[in-house]
């Protein structure tokens, strides 16, 4: 589904990704650790072409990501990302927000458009709360409107960007429940989180990345029994 092929980039003269290589296949659900500014955020935003890459390869579900005749508007509709700071459009309901991408991108009317926003939108729990515009909700709530949105454009994978670690406590398990329940659908994700516990129940490949590199590309089990790398396991025993 997500194949990258040796991407490297660089922001001036500093290296943000050094050759880096993997695949997520239909199904999979990869959970992207690591230090911060290891270039974890940088990885997943290549993946919709939000950043351009200077070497290597992205292809997602048959179309090369970065190449020049890639009509990215069309590409970004169909891998659904979910950032940290909800990125909600503020002066839309929370129907709005569900029904704008269907509607501009997706050439859906507005009646199916909203429709299918309600759907999803029970399906992250909050029906009631459609009329509603995003600064009354709470962060969880807000998070889970995004992912709703995102789901509403019928994605091929989903990407996550630490999408709990703006939350209070309370609100985390919340939006934790959602992404288990797309998961366990069958769902492809990449998922940036610090949320060891969600990697636990549902990853099935773990990626660490260091200093712009994926120092380990394992099995869940293989990377929680015995991390090969000296900084995964210094990284697994701070976090844990
Ligand atoms: P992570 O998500 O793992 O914390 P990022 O991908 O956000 O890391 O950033 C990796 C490195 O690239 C950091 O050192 C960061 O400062 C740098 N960086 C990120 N975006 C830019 C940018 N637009 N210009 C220059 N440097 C950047
Ligand atoms: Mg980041």
């Amino acid at each position: 589904m997500i194949d990258i092929q040796n991407i490297s980039k660089w922001y001036g003269q500093f290296q943000v990704l050094a050759d880096c290589t993997t695949q997520v296949a239909k199904g999979d659900v990869m959970v992207i650790c690591g230090p911060s500014g290891s270039g974890k955020s940088t990885l997943i935003k290549t993946v919709n072409g939000l950043e351009p890459v200077q070497r290597g390869e992205i292809v997602v579900d048959g179309t090369a990501v970065h190449a020049p005749g890639t009509d990215l508007p069309r590409l970004r509709a169909r891998i659904g990302m979910v950032f940290q700071n909800f990125e909600l459009f503020p002066h839309l309901s929370v129907l709005q927000n569900l029904a704008l991408g269907q509607v501009k991108v997706l050439k859906r009317a507005r009646d199916e458009a909203n429709e299918r926003g309600l759907q999803y939108l029970d399906r992250v729990g909050l029906l009631e709360q459609q009329d509603k515009y995003p600064n009354q909700l709470s962060g969880g709530q807000q998070q889970r409107v995004a992912i709703a949105r995102a789901l509403a454009m019928d994605p091929v994978a989903m990407l996550f960007d630490e999408p709990t670690s703006a939350l209070d406590p309370e609100m985390i398990n919340e939006v934790l429940d959602v992404m288990v329940g797309l998961a366990q659908d069958g769902m492809t994700m990449m998922v940036v989180t610090h949320e060891m516990g969600f990697a636990r129940r549902v990853a099935n490949r773990v990626v660490f990345m260091d200093a712009g590199r994926i120092v380990e590309d394992c099995g869940k089990d293989a990377f929680f029994g015995a991390p090969r790398s000296d900084r995964a396991r210094e990284f697994l025993a701070r976090i844990i």
